[in-house]
């Protein structure tokens, strides 16, 4: 009889470690509490208007990481999309990341890349020295002018945090450009799956040895049933919150249905304080390949989570850190446990990092099958 390997959660994480193992020969149960797979990239036509909907928010493709596109290339088509988000501010539009349109549209003046840098250089706040917290590092950055319009409001709505108390380590690089260039990634590759996101993991779980039961949980007592299992469900709920929650920002979506266009774009961003959210998304425009003549938007609100919640954003700050730390050491302390993926390891993780470390960690438990190890309990460490 196979192995048997339980596996806690159908988002990507689950689905690449379960299609892994299932090729090596092992026999997987996936058990996600949801009645649909494919965890928060979700998506799904909207049967009014038949526009794919991405319902957990917007999820768009991009990666420098040769081997994950390869990867899902398997499994489907990816038309190409590139990801040019707008940002309305002070009453104006403008386009994000800041370049050097948005520098010349908000300064009201037509600076070349070379002008536009000294520019800059000019206003940002030179007594900065050592940035401490998030608004130092804006300021250092770009000045006063442009933190107010595009960080301030924005990052308070998003982390209900003034930007005083977040650590500057948020704003790790310059987060300007000194040309046109409005690609909101620097990826080598981005695109959206022609089908959407549930195909793809659909396609995954597909296998004659992988058995997937939606509306189940997996719970700590019903690890021995299994070899080895992989939980990709919230690493505090495993152990029953015993030692307290880990804080989650979790988003609330306002439907908005029209015909036609709604705002022209996939995502416009809000940046002021005083609307009340972050930013809206127009769905079809994630593929605009197809043609639909109705339009369906989400308006999307950032708060803290309540236990009942679906937990979004893990919020990781110094207290956080503490109580990550201490779940941590009781996980280590699991045999035949290993945790994965956003909610597994606390942390914010795209797609293409979701899907590599799932190609990792199943790799790694195939090497400790072949060595007779022990599998860690991260293969990952949720601290780094
Ligand atoms: C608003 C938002 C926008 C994003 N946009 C992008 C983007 O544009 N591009 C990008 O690359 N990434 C994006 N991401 C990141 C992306 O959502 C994650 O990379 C991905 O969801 C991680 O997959 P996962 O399988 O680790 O977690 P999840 O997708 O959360 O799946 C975990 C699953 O485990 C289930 N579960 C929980 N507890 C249990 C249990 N006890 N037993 C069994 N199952 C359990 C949950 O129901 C869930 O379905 C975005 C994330 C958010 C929050």
């Amino acid at each position: 009889m196979a192995t048997p390997i339980g596996i806690a959660g159908a988002g990507f994480s689950g689905a690449v470690i379960a299609r892994e193992l299932a090729e090596a020969g092992y026999s997987v149960t996936v058990f996600e509490p949801r009645n649909h797979i494919a965890g928060n990239c979700y998506s799904e036509r909207d049967k009014e208007s038949g526009i794919l909907l991405h319902r957990y928010g917007p999820h768009i493709f991009h990666t420098d990481k040769k081997h994950v596109w390869d990867y899902l290339h398997r499994y489907t088509e990816f038309k190409p999309y590139t990801n040019r988000v707008k940002a309305q501010s002070g009453g104006k539009v403008y386009s994000l990341p800041i370049n050097l349109h948005t520098i010349n549209q908000f300064f009201d003046k037509t600076l070349s890349p070379d002008e536009a840098k000294a520019f800059i250089s000019s206003l940002s706040d030179t007594s900065i020295v050592e940035p401490v917290s998030f608004e130092d590092q804006a300021l250092k950055f770009v000045g006063k002018e442009l933190y107010e319009a595009f960080f301030k409001g924005y990052t308070l709505k998003q982390w209900g945090l003034s930007p005083k108390e977040l650590p500057a380590s948020i704003l790790k690089r310059l987060p300007v450009r000194f040309n046109y260039d409005d690609n909101y990634f620097n990826h080598q590759y981005q695109g959206m799956p022609t089908e959407g996101y549930t195909a793809i993991v659909a396609a995954l779980l597909d296998h004659p040895s992988i058995t997937v039961k939606l509306g189940q949980t997996l719970t700590a007592e019903q690890v021995d049933q299994f070899e080895q299992v992989f939980y990709s469900g919230p690493l505090d709920s495993y152990f029953e919150f015993r030692l307290g929650r880990l804080a989650y920002r979790t988003l609330d979506f306002v439907e908005i249905r029209a015909t036609g266009d709604y705002q022209g774009c996939a995502v416009m961003n809000y940046c002021d304080q005083d609307i009340p959210f972050t930013r809206i998304s127009e769905h079809k425009h994630f593929a605009p390949w197809e043609t639909h003549e109705g339009t369906v938007c989400y308006q999307e609100f950032s708060r803290l989570a309540e236990p009942e919640d679906t937990p979004y954003y893990p919020i990781r700050l110094l207290e956080e850190k503490k109580l990550l730390n201490d779940y941590v050491a009781l996980a280590n302390q699991q045999q035949n446990v290993t945790f994965v993926g956003r909610l597994g390891t606390y942390r914010y993780l795209d797609m293409d990092v979701t899907i590599d470390e799932a190609l990792q960690t199943a790799e790694r438990f195939l090497r400790c099958q072949t060595e007779k190890t022990q599998m860690p309990a991260f293969v990952i460490s949720p601290l780094s």
